[in-house]
């Protein structure tokens, strides 16, 4: 039966795709895709395990079989029963054939996968007996995943490659070419990092906000995909078809044939849209009174460069660096690795500027998954960004040396996130000193870069003289701002109506810090997610904003439309938005259109 739900939207776009629930059992297990040689090998190695787990079993029931009712109950005898059944239940064996020969899915995601669709059935039984044997069943894949562990595994592949994602055949194709929509409850950023350039066409999650880090890295991503889409990995089923329309932040799932053809008209129409503004890379980005606007791209990782070159970056305005310290169990990249990557980074920009912001871990971004470090009361406003940096003097140190290192080979931006106290900027100044007198004293080779600070708390835009007498350049982080200055969690989807860019006080203090660096002569972007809004470019050229740094994807949509616009005659405009306790009540734009 169709039915739809609505989430925020995060990325534009269409996805039509079958559902991959993945890691929404308790069983957390790796995904990657096999190569098709290696299915057999790959069905033994559940049976392999399966036949362990069984023996074991079955050891155990002789011994039971030995023993007094004293000293093992009858219970036990009978539960060791049920789950030799369950090993040997024909639904199991299949399905786990059926994911591992058809869509190539590696062992344990495969058994996972089946597990997840049998709980279905167990979920619906009126029984309650037969339903608590939903635990039993969990029970047994989790042996069987370990048993697997026992087994060779071959290395694991991410989630790329060899996979058409685009759309086929929809009804009848069900072959490993079907693209694939990730329904999670949640991903935390280090599994989008996983998940990038992967095979999937589109991904939902139950919770999330619109710029969390999680929607970040799906915007890097650049597939359509919503965040906030309460219980869509209870609902939708592992395998169901589903359309994600990413403009209007709706995911319906089950569509009728009629449906599925009014979304797949509307996916190539967006195509097409797309692909025509691919015309305008090489066109200046210079509005229509002559000012020319810098278009500068966000990455996560080195390789990223790749895409900011191809959409016509004309250099790296954040590099969230923080990135190559996740997922890595607590055993973080030593000087010589960051190097390797800031210098990969530099390189792949070919003598473009590359802003490297140093490591803003936190808040939604903890280090590890299983590493809860972000406990505390509040980690939004906890140990997140510089401040954990000053309080690892060595880590932040190792990290400066490796940027310092890397600006040898070309031009490198040293950003630092989430100021607020002068304190803090003469301590990060002191740091940088005492880095590069470490380097001097090794006798390594380092060059030279200009810093800059992250204006991202309200406290530092409403003191920003003291960030132009020490910083070289700006960067506003509207993300930051925003959930600072309205006090809404950036990551939280149940006030992720209230989390507004748009309200007064951020636009204020956004246009202040505009206007107060170019009044001293300093560099002014902005990085944060506004930067890459289309229906935001106006009033930010307005503010008289002239370096835009956004996700590679939103570059071409953001210069068609400052080649559209009159900065000259957006200036008065975007002033009286700026003023107004209530801008929706302002005129229209100067060419008429209504601004948001
Ligand atoms: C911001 O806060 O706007 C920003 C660019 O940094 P991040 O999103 O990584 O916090
Ligand atoms: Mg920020």
């Amino acid at each position: 039966m169709t039915f739809s739900i609505h989430g925020l939207a995060v990325t534009r776009g269409i996805a039509i795709g079958r559902a991959v629930l993945v890691a929404s059992s308790r069983l957390d297990v790796a995904h990657y895709f096999i190569e098709p040689a290696r299915v057999s090998a790959e069905i033994d190695r559940v049976r392999t395990a399966r036949d362990t787990v069984a023996a074991e079993i079955r050891r155990l029931l002789s011994s039971i079989a030995q023993m007094g009712p004293h000293e093992a109950p009858q219970e036990l005898a009978a539960l060791m029963e049920v789950h030799l059944m369950l090993l040997q239940d024909e639904e199991l064996i299949q399905g786990v054939k059926h994911w591992i020969t058809d869509r190539l899915y590696n062992a344990e995601w495969a058994l996972t996968t089946q597990l997840e669709v049998i709980a279905r059935h167990f979920d619906d039984m009126e029984d309650d007996y037969l339903r608590e044997r939903k635990a039993d069943l969990e029970q047994i894949t989790e042996k069987v995943l370990h048993a697997m562990r026992g087994v060779a595994s071959p290395v694991m592949q991410p989630l790329r490659g060899g996979r058409k994602t685009t759309q086929p055949d929809l009804l009848l194709d069900d072959t490993v070419d079907v693209p694939l929509i990730l329904v999670a409850h949640d991903l935390s950023p280090a599994d989008m990092l996983q998940f990038k350039q992967s095979v999937f066409a589109g991904f939902i999650t139950d919770v999330g906000g619109k710029t969390s880090h999680t929607a970040i890295v799906a915007r890097s991503m650049d597939i359509p995909a919503v965040v906030g889409v309460r219980l869509c990995s209870h609902l939708i089923r592992q395998d169901d078809w589903v359309i994600i329309d990413g403009d209007a932040g709706v995911v319906v799932a089950d569509p009728s044939p009629i449906i599925l053809a009014e979304y797949g008209f509307r996916q190539r129409q967006g195509e097409l849209d797309r692909s025509r503004l691919t015309r305008l890379l090489h066109t200046p980005a210079v509005t229509l009174d002559g000012q020319k606007i810098e278009l500068l791209a966000n990455i996560e990782m080195p390789e990223d460069t790749a895409a900011a070159i191809r959409a016509g970056a004309v250099g790296v305005g954040l590099f969230r660096s923080e990135f190559l310290f996740m997922g890595r169990h607590n055993k973080l990249p030593n000087e010589e690795e960051q190097y390797v990557a800031y210098r990969r980074t530099v390189e792949g920009m070919h003598g473009l500027p590359v802003t490297i912001r140093t490591i803003d871990i936190g808040a939604d971004k903890p280090l590890d998954d299983d590493v809860h470090e972000d406990t505390h009361l509040n980690p939004a406003l906890g140990l997140r960004a510089i401040r954990w940096s000053l309080s690892e003097p060595a880590m932040f140190l190792t990290q400066l040396r490796a940027v310092l290192r890397a600006a040898a080979h070309g031009q490198v931006y040293l950003l630092i996130p989430m100021l607020a106290h002068a304190c803090e900027i003469r301590q990060t100044l002191a740091l940088i000193d005492h880095a590069r007198v470490q380097l001097d004293n090794r006798g390594t080779v380092y060059g030279d870069i200009k810093i800059g600070a992250m204006i991202e708390i309200p406290a530092a835009a409403l003191t920003l003289k003291v960030f132009l007498k020490y910083f070289d350049f700006l960067s506003i982080g509207t993300n930051d701002l925003t959930q600072y200055t309205l006090a809404i969690d950036r990551a939280d989807a149940s006030v992720a109506h209230l989390y507004d860019p748009t309200h007064p006080a951020v636009l204020r203090l956004v246009a202040s810090t505009i206007a107060e660096g170019q009044a001293a002569g300093k560099p002014v972007c902005v990085c944060g997610e506004m930067a890459g809004d289309v229906a935001m470019t106006r009033l930010l050229l307005g503010m008289g904003l002239r370096s835009f740094s956004m996700h590679p994807s939103q570059i071409l949509a953001v210069k068609q439309e400052l080649l559209r616009a009159d900065t000259a005659k957006l200036a008065p405009w975007a002033l009286q938005i700026v003023e107004n306790d209530e801008p929706d009540t302002c005129d229209a734009l100067p060419n008429g259109a209504k601004w948001r």
